[in-house]
């Protein structure tokens, strides 16, 4: 066999998927920044389309660092955990302000919200550094050639991958000694049934020669999840807006419009919670209540209470927080669950004599 970093990047070279942020090295740092944050909790299949609605949006690092956080929100629809858009655009606003990037794996570390492997990955894509990225693909693979009996997010293994993917990529100098191991983890060494048949490393895989590719790594211990209650009122004016409210600091899903939603706390009875916070729009009136919707954020499953309203809604106002928009514009920044929650109550919009405002499909 010859060196494994070399039968790596061949079997890359040959196998590699086209994405549009895959162009020759060194990369356009803006768009390395926008791949590696939208791919964080997000599979490839999904994030393509949004990174090139993203760019088109948004084509450089100048147009993201002066957009306003609602446009950037808006633009990050359909991609999820919110956190990220904010990071993103904090970090873009810097560089602007500092008029040019950082260019090493610890500066690009000071900026905001970019962790050690995406620092390590904009440092070797586009300014050359030797630093490997270690995501969860290049620390699976790494358990299971070196046989590591460490669990999966521990710092003994992610330390261990390091050590191995810079002796990969000593012998083969090139970014995409990197990006071949995080494909190879991808899409051959996956968690479950790795394709060893195909792999260009098992020659030298201790797990594959004892027949043990699926014991590594050892399975990390993990966040217990938590379940909540949530009642969700759907309020539709007579021209077909749905009133949104924009979810306060501190809040989960914090500044994306949703329908007004408050937590049930203990065994509360949905409907009271509902008609209580109806009172706080100062409304008062029948509510039909709309199937319940499960709705997953993180390590919390919710399940969400939908109330449909038939009352005069004139009365209640815009301002800051609140607004009668069309949710499916593309222009508001809101959460998918506002799209569940839609599909929930249309039935009965059509029952209550309501207009229907929103595709269902
Ligand atoms: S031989 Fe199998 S277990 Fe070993 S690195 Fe390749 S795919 Fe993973």
């Amino acid at each position: 066999m010859l060196r494994p970093g070399v039968e790596l990047l061949r079997w890359f070279m040959a196998q590699q998927r086209q994405l549009p942020w895959r162009t020759p090295f060194p990369r356009d740092p803006y768009l390395v920044l926008l791949s590696e944050v939208m791919l964080q909790q997000t599979q490839v299949h999904r994030v393509t389309p949004l990174f090139r609605r993203f760019v088109e949006n948004f084509p450089t690092l100048e147009a993201l660092a002066k957009a306003t956080e609602a446009e950037v929100l808006a633009a990050w629809s359909g991609l999820g955990y919110y956190r990220r858009a904010r990071a993103l655009h904090a970090a873009a606003r810097a560089i602007h302000a500092a008029g040019a990037w950082p260019t090493t794996r610890e500066t690009l570390h000071a900026l905001p919200g970019l962790g050690p492997y995406t620092a390590a990955a904009l440092a070797a894509f586009s300014f050359g550094g030797s630093d490997p990225p270690v995501d969860g693909n290049v620390t699976r693979v790494a358990a299971r050639v070196l046989a590591l009996n460490a669990p999966a997010s521990s710092v003994r293994l992610r330390r261990e991958a390091e050590r191995w993917a810079r002796q990969l990529h000593r012998h083969a100098p090139t970014p995409a000694t990197f990006e071949a191991l995080m494909e190879l983890g991808a899409r051959i060494c996956r968690p479950k049934l790795p394709s060893c048949d195909r792999c260009p490393l098992a020659a030298i895989c201790a797990a594959h020669a004892s027949n043990a590719s699926d014991r590594y790594p050892l399975p990390s211990s993990r966040r217990p999840r938590e379940t909540h209650r949530w009642v969700a009122l759907w309020l539709v004016r007579r021209d077909g807006r749905v009133l949104l409210h924009r979810r306060g600091e501190g809040q989960l899903l914090s500044g994306l419009w949703l329908p007004p939603i408050r937590e049930l706390v203990d065994s509360q009875e949905p409907k009271a919670a509902a008609a209580a916070l109806l009172n706080t729009l100062g409304l008062e009136a029948r509510l039909t209540p709309g199937k319940p919707i499960s709705h997953s954020i993180t390590h919390r499953d919710i399940t969400v209470f939908p109330f449909l309203a038939k009352c005069d809604l004139t009365q209640v106002a815009e301002n800051s927080e609140l607004a009668w928009v069309p949710p499916d514009d593309p222009g508001v920044a809101t959460s998918s669950l506002t799209h569940k929650l839609s599909l929930a109550c249309c039935p009965l919009l059509t029952e209550l004599g309501l207009p229907v405002s929103y595709r269902s499909a």
